[in-house]
């Protein structure tokens, strides 16, 4: 199963591409996770992608395409992928579409994940991130039983620099211009799948299942 979950910052992506790996055990791919781990490591790459991601401006094309397709080379991704946050603009798209059919393996599905826009800010602005991966919480819709700690390991929970208004704002922009027109660029391939991502996460995972299914 090779597939791309699309959508704005806040949609709920990240959450639904985790229960699609552990369901078809597959790794998720996100680049945002990649890039933030190479700002900690403060490689090469993350310290050139800093100041770029603080902003909540989309990283250069050619330092991502070349970080997702090296990850894809990994032998764990043999069977499939799903690809979260990545690609975000036409030019990483035709880059991917060019790099898996010279390995004769086209991506099967694109989940656009299709919300208010209204609720996206509210949902990030409040959203708190365990830093030992244990998921997300949120200050008003789902906040943790211990203020600030996560319920799992106890660790502080982290607000990303990049959710705060302006940042948030900014990164709306750039999915409106750069990423949204996607979603008839996938149409043109008979690939998408729209899926109303407003509700229940149980309810959004089974339409999720059921679209992934159709085509494995
Ligand atoms: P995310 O965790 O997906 O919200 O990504 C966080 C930030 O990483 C984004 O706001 C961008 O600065 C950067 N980023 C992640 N994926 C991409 C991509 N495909 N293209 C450009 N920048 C990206």
């Amino acid at each position: 199963m090779r597939a791309i979950f699309l959508g704005p910052p806040g949609a709920g992506k990240g959450t639904q591409a985790k229960r699609a790996r552990d369901l078809f055990s597959i790794p998720q791919l996100s680049t945002g996770d990649l890039l933030r781990q190479a700002v900690k490591e403060e490689s090469e790459l993350g310290l050139k992608a800093k100041g770029y991601m603080e902003a909540g401006h989309l990283v250069p094309d050619e330092m991502v395409i070349a970080l997702i397709v090296e990850r894809m080379q990994q032998p764990d991704c043999a069977d499939g992928f799903i690809l979260d946050g990545f690609p975000r603009t036409e030019a990483q798209a035709v880059a991917l579409e060019r790099e898996l059919e010279e390995r004769g393996t086209p991506i099967e599905a694109v989940i656009n994940f299709r919300v208010d826009p209204e609720r996206l800010v509210e949902r990030l602005v409040g959203r708190r991130i365990c830093p030992n991966g244990h998921g997300e919480y949120h200050v008003r819709f789902h906040p943790p039983r211990a203020e600030g700690r996560c319920d799992v390991c106890g660790a502080e929970l982290v607000h990303r620099p990049d959710d705060h208004e302006d940042q948030i704002r900014t990164r709306m922009r750039a999915y409106d211009q750069d990423t949204a027109p996607l979603i008839a660029f996938y149409e043109s391939r008979g690939v998408l799948h729209d899926i109303g991502a407003d509700g229940d996460m149980d309810g959004i995972a089974r339409r999720v299942e059921s679209a992934l299914k159709s085509v494995s």
